[in-house]
């Protein structure tokens, strides 16, 4: 089995990172995007955030079990 540079995991897939070539598993980048932990940090994508800050004062009131 290939070797997860970022943790050193044996996995069963890795993936390599489009900016530094470093084969990484999915628990350590973007497998979507081909990008590596430590790539990913500066990249700054975070497409999460708009709808986490509404749910912070929507989950207040509507008790939504997700
Ligand atoms: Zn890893
Ligand atoms: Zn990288």
């Amino acid at each position: 089995m290939p070797t997860c540079e970022i943790c050193g995991v044996e996995v069963v897939d890795v993936y390599e990172c489009s900016e530094c070539k470093t084969n990484f598993c999915e628990e350590c980048g973007d497998v979507r995007h081909r990008l590596c932990y430590d790539c990913i940090s500066w990249e700054e994508e975070v497409p999460g955030e708009s709808w986490e800050k509404a749910d912070s004062w929507g989950a207040f009131n509507d008790d939504d079990p997700h």
